[in-house]
């Protein structure tokens, strides 16, 4: 069984739960340099852990970044994995990186979808990446519309910051992969290292709704395993 257990799971303030797998990774070394040049962490007043305790996480977003983008999709049966995504997760694993999943999920207030619809799909995922012996280590959704202005919607970074605090996760040798520009702009808040996919044509919005925005994400990619290859190689 794993030396260090995480913490038992609990509902997020805000209401979005948490679907945990138990898995022992290693502590990161903290004689890492930092890699490159990137925005300082900013401040919380969350105490942080030991740094000997540190881990390095990859934060990736759900759709259109694992799986295909269905749009408020609410039958779990219906969701596929992206190419690539398996292999490359279970490699992330290998090296040292735990996988935190941060997903928007408006459809819930919305009323498209339950929250128990939104944990059936990532007991789903898990079980399709299960062939790749690999998994989603902790989901982290928000459930609320835009409107409702709460900070856990990312580009809100109120969902990493919670993850960070229950897995003692060291923003500075972490990662997020995303398809959107709120994946890009939390990632750069958070002075992540920040990938963007966009996996397939037509991927929506693409790579100009991150110029419209003023973003540069440190690396662009078609394909989810590219992204996680650059990843590891530090950028
Ligand atoms: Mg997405
Ligand atoms: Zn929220």
């Amino acid at each position: 069984m794993a030396a260090s257990s995480p913490p038992k799971a609990r509902s997020h303030a805000s209401g979005s739960k948490v679907l945990r797998v138990r898995r022992n990774i290693a502590a990161v070394s903290t004689l890492m340099p930092p890699p490159r040049s990137r925005p300082a962490v900013p401040s919380s007043d969350a105490p942080l852990p030991a740094p000997s305790s540190l881990r390095r996480a990859l934060f990736v977003d759900r759709d259109g970044t694992l799986n295909p983008d269905l749009h408020y999709l609410q039958d779990a049966e219906r969701l596929e994995l992206c190419r690539g995504v398996g292999a490359a997760l279970a490699l992330a694993h290998q090296h040292g990186y735990l996988v935190v999943c941060v997903t928007n999920q408006s459809g819930v207030e919305r009323g498209f979808y339950s929250r128990e619809d939104v944990e059936r799909i990532h007991a789903r995922l898990n079980l399709l990446l299960r062939p790749f012996h690999t998994e989603v280590d902790a989901f982290y959704y928000c459930p609320h519309a835009p409107e409702t202005a709460c900070g856990c919607r990312k580009p809100g970074t109120g969902l990493f910051e919670e993850a960070r605090a229950e897995w003692s996760i060291d923003f500075a040798t972490s990662a997020v992969i995303g398809d959107r520009s709120l994946d890009i702009e939390a990632g750069r808040a958070l002075g992540l290292l920040t990938a963007h996919v966009a996996p397939y044509a037509g991927s929506l919005p693409s790579r100009a709704e991150l110029r419209e925005r003023g973003l540069v994400a440190d690396i662009e990619a078609d394909r989810f395993d590219v992204a996680v290859l650059r990843v590891l190689a530090g950028g």
